[in-house]
């Protein structure tokens, strides 16, 4: 039986949008009216405007009416992380700082769904700053797990994979820099996709860490994922790091490319500290691409260990850098005690950031600090190299790199509070980040207790498209998507 309107694929909505078997008013108005029935569980969303959603809608209609349809996109709701910039909507990023700051202009990926037709819908919970594993760290509000209410969905994108998965939206938006798009679709039972480093403009992005940060999108279907890439990848003269390079179709690249392909399963990612039921799974998609003719090749990543300590260096280092902007001064909150300038900064930083991102702050002011630049900038600048290095003499011998997505599936609200064990969550994707790779996570099965479990490939940069035909390999022989959240 098919699903109901605000749980069915992109692809699938486009068809019926094209052949008017349905408008964009009918199919927003059911996305709004699903948000309605669940959010006050969910949690999703940091702000919605349904006026605005069905007015846009409308105009999607009027334009199809006269025969303007603009693409798969025209008419759909897609929902944004409230890390990217709409024009004259909040644009938060989960913290207090921003909490009354509206956006002047629109992000580049914004004008780019703008332009495809896209009905811009809600702006979805994150961690402040995109900082953080499970949206435990927004200032506003925690998002829940649909799949378990009692559970996180990850993060720092958690908000819009939620929103996916609960039918809140029929794609979303989110930002990966060490793994916030790729863990929240493993926890959520929806694709994310990472594209490569300077694929897709980070123009009228909140900048967390700028040389790993990268927009990317949360789907039902790696079909889905390839429109979506398709409407928002491409050089931009705004984002000096974006790169010039041909986008292909990557929707009929899925159709020619038909492998076999050559996986590699880097045998660090197997060891200890993997859930076993997240293993076994990883192993049964091992075994299917085998039966598919793929050959699987054991490959080693021997840096993998120094992934998470390096991450942490240079991440919190360009956080510390890029946050210095809030200063009270401009657009940001400004305490109300202020009585002197340096009130301005110090009062207004101390009542607008929460504890991760001050936390984050001063371990990269220290890092980049005189006497230990050397000793831990510099230095995890050189191993970022050789983590990158591993991966590129990898693919001397593979196409792509099958991890887990995830340690464990989703753990529970609370329960991991000392901040160790929270960065321990992005052991298998800030390698990724780190080495500037196109990374996907697809559904891969669900646990015992009915946890959805991730499955990672690891492509070579700029090759989406063959990243992509991989992972339909699996994603469209398997229909762990229709298995709905109970809400
Ligand atoms: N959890 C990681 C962090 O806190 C990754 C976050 C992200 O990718 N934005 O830095």
């Amino acid at each position: 039986m098919a699903h109901s309107l605000p749980f069915q694929s992109l692809t699938q909505v486009a068809d019926q949008l094209a052949a008017g078997q349905v408008s964009s008013v009918e199919l927003t108005q059911a996305v709004i009216d699903q948000t309605q029935a669940v959010e006050d569980r969910v949690n999703a969303f940091i702000s919605t405007d349904s006026v605005d959603a069905l007015a846009q809608a409308a105009a999607a209609d009027q334009r199809r009416a006269v025969g303007e349809l603009l693409g798969p996109l025209d008419g759909v709701p897609i929902a944004l992380k409230d890390v990217i910039a709409v024009r004259d909507q909040p644009l938060t990023a989960g913290s207090k700082m921003l909490e009354k700051f509206v956006s002047p202009y629109d992000a580049t990926v914004t004008t780019k769904l703008k332009d495809a037709g896209a009905v811009l819908w809600g702006r979805a919970n994150c961690d402040e700053f995109a900082m953080g594993s499970s949206t435990e760290n927004s200032a506003f509000k925690t998002t829940a797990n649909p799949y378990d209410l009692s559970r996180v969905p990850g993060g720092s994108s958690g908000g819009s994979a939620a929103a996916l998965a609960a039918g809140e939206a029929i794609a979303t938006l989110g930002s990966d820099t060490g793994g916030s798009i790729r863990q929240p679709a493993a926890f959520c039972n929806v694709v994310g996709l990472k594209p490569t480093y300077g694929l897709i403009s980070r123009y009228g992005l909140a900048a967390y860490a700028s040389s790993l940060d990268q927009i990317g999108s949360f789907t039902r279907t790696v079909e889905d994922a390839a429109i979506m890439l398709g409407a928002i990848a491409g050089h931009d003269d705004r984002d000096s790091t974006s790169f010039k390079t041909p986008i292909p179709d990557y929707r009929a690249a899925l159709a020619e490319k038909k492998g076999p392909w050559k996986l590699g399963i880097p045998k660090e990612y197997f060891g200890e500290g993997l859930d076993p039921e997240v293993g076994a799974a990883v192993e049964k998609a091992i075994a299917f691409y085998r039966e598919q003719g793929c050959e699987i090749k054991e490959v080693s990543l021997p840096h993998t260990e120094y992934c998470l300590s390096t991450y942490y260096i240079i991440a919190t280092a360009e956080a510390s850098s890029n946050l210095a902007r809030y200063d009270g001064v401009r657009y940001t909150h400004r305490s109300a005690d202020a009585k002197t300038v340096e009130d301005v900064y110090f009062k207004s930083r101390a009542e607008g950031f929460g504890a991760e991102v001050k936390r984050r702050i001063i371990l990269g002011t220290y890092v980049l600090s005189s006497g230990y630049y050397d000793a831990y900038y510099l230095r995890a600048q050189k191993v970022r190299t050789l983590i990158r290095q591993d991966f590129l003499n990898a693919y001397q011998k593979v196409d792509a790199v099958l991890t887990p997505t995830t340690p464990t599936p989703a753990f529970k609200i609370g329960e991991t509070a000392d901040p160790l064990a929270m960065y321990l969550q992005d052991i298998y994707t800030v390698s990724v980040n780190l080495a500037g790779l196109p990374g996907i996570s697809i559904p891969a099965g669900f646990s015992e207790a009915g946890l959805p479990i991730g499955l990672q490939l690891i492509g070579q940069p700029y090759q989406e498209a063959d990243l992509l035909a991989i992972a339909n390999t699996y994603d469209s022989t398997h229909d762990w998507n229709s298995r709905l959240p109970e809400l």
